[in-house]
Order: C-alpha cells, then structure tokens, then sequence
C-alpha cells in the first residue's frame, strides 16, 4: 500500500491495543492573541519526524521497536472550554488504559485539560511566558491562562522553567505559588544546575511535563505565535526532557506554529521522539 500522506508520527506503527505511547494532535489556535497559525502545528511536527532516522543513537533504541502509536488530530470544538473538555477526555481513556499520553499542538489552552484528567503531584513547564492571567481577552481558557487554571486544579506543586514575560501580577503570583526559574537563571545557573534542583524534589511524585515551543529563544525557533527573544535553547528544553521526561506520566509539546522555514516543528518533532526513547529506556 502506497502512503499519501505523512497523517501519522514517523515510526507510530503500533496498534492501540499495544501501544505503551499514545500521541494524539490538537489542531487548535482559537484564543491566539498575537498572531495564528498553532492549529497547524501537530502536522508540522508529524510532517518532520519523517525527516529523522528511526535509530536514536543516544539510547541505541530504534523508535519503530517502541510501542507507540498516533492518534491523528482531534476534531477540535471551537469554544475554548469545551476544548479543554475534549483534551481532558482523551487524556483520561489513554491514562485509563495505563499508557502515557503524548499531546502535539496547538494551543497551549490544551494542556488544561490534559493536566485536569491526569491530576499529577507536579506540573513541571517550559515556557516563555508565565500563563498565570486569570483570564484574557475575556475567556479563564486562554493560551494565557494555562498555569493559572492548573493551580486552581489544585496542582499545588508547580515548576515554571524558561519564562521571561508577565505583567508584575503574574510575577507576584509566580514567586508565592510556584518554583520559577527565568531564563536568565537559566542561563546564569545552567540548566543542569537547575535541573538537578528540580530532580531532587520530585522523586516518587508522578510529573506531567509540558513544553511551550515559545519557551526557545525566537531567533532559534520562529514559528511562534508569542515570540520572545532572549530564551532557552533547543539544547536545554531536550536536557529538560531527558532529565525529567523519564519521571513523567504524561508530556506535551505545544504552540508549534509553522510559519518559518521549519526550525521549530523540527525541533518539536526530534524533542518528542527524546521524550519517547528516553522514558521507554528508563523503564526498561
Ligand atoms: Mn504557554
Ligand atoms: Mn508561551
């Protein structure tokens, strides 16, 4: 049989039934507040994992050997809560069936729902912006307001690595309510500093770990809907994701919006498959 289209993750051969990975895509963009383009991001990524070998050499793991399996995108509801119900659905059919679930956006906002049906000890972030807002342009399910929303989940345990925005509120919010570690402490501490301060807390907890693409410095990865400059590198998000991704129950790499030369979704593709080998190897 002929493929015609890239519509899955490269490798995703398994069946449901077998897969210990389940990926699924939230095409949605339906809050953006600056500029669009993140409900075409899960084919972006899926469209660039074809680009790689199979065989990860830093884990000697093939990814066509790790049951894992693609979804394809969800058929997204236009209202931002009712997303967010739909993300929480699915989440709580892959976890209930005791796989790990693997979430491509789209929107940040997705990640509220997947946190909501996985009720982790720690939500560990990587994003350039706080998402600590109450609410924003008159919606509490706004890309801004993702952080915020997990607290109110009662996820008091909360890890934001790699922000640089927010209005002082926010800043105020984040030095009561959560560990935050910006990307100037980032960058004057290391991430492998960081990282090991994190590890040492989180021992048996169950984490679900999230990426914002936006959390990359924008001179690096471009294809963002809130871009930032002076982030992370695509070195220290992976770093973050061998690290951590292994303690994680559930992962997402979300606000991939493909509108550059490519960079960004290739970036998201090759973190995820990190995050795949890596968790699958520590299980092992
Ligand atoms: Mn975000
Ligand atoms: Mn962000």
């Amino acid at each position: 049989m002929h493929e015609l289209a890239h519509l899955h993750f490269a490798d995703a051969e398994t069946s449901y039934a077998d897969a210990r990975y389940v990926l699924f895509g939230v095409p949605y963009d339906g809050t953006t507040s600056f500029r669009p383009g993140a409900r075409f991001g899960p084919r972006a990524i899926r469209e660039a994992s074809f680009n790689f070998e199979s065989y990860d050499p830093s884990t000697g793991l093939d990814l066509y050997e790790i049951p894992f399996t693609d979804l394809g995108d969800l058929g997204v509801l236009k209202v931002p809560e009712d997303l967010v119900g739909q993300v929480a659905d699915v989440t709580g059919e892959i976890v209930g069936d005791g796989k790990v679930p693997v979430m491509l956006g789209g929107e940040h906002t997705a990640t509220i729902g997947a946190v909501s049906a996985m009720k982790p000890d720690v939500y560990v972030v990587c994003d350039a912006h706080l998402d600590l807002r109450d609410e924003l342009d008159g919606t509490p399910y706004s890309h801004g307001c993702v952080t915020r929303r997990i607290l109110d989940l009662g996820v008091d345990d909360v890890v934001i690595i790699g922000a640089r925005s927010g209005d002082r509120e926010q800043f105020e919010i984040a030095e009561e309510r959560t560990r935050l570690y910006t990307a100037d402490a980032v960058r004057e501490r290391g991430i492998g500093a960081v990282l090991a301060e994190i590890l040492k807390e989180i021992r048996r907890q169950t984490i679900y770990l999230s990426i914002d693409a936006d959390a990359i410095d924008c001179c690096l990865t471009p294809g963002l809907g809130t871009p930032e400059p002076f982030g992370l590198t695509p070195l220290d998000v992976r770093e973050v994701v061998r690290t951590l991704g292994p303690h994680a129950a559930g992962f997402d790499y979300m606000e991939v919006a493909p509108f550059d030369a490519g960079q960004t979704a290739m970036v998201a593709a090759q973190v995820v498959r990190e995050f795949i080998a890596r968790h699958r190897i520590a299980a092992r």
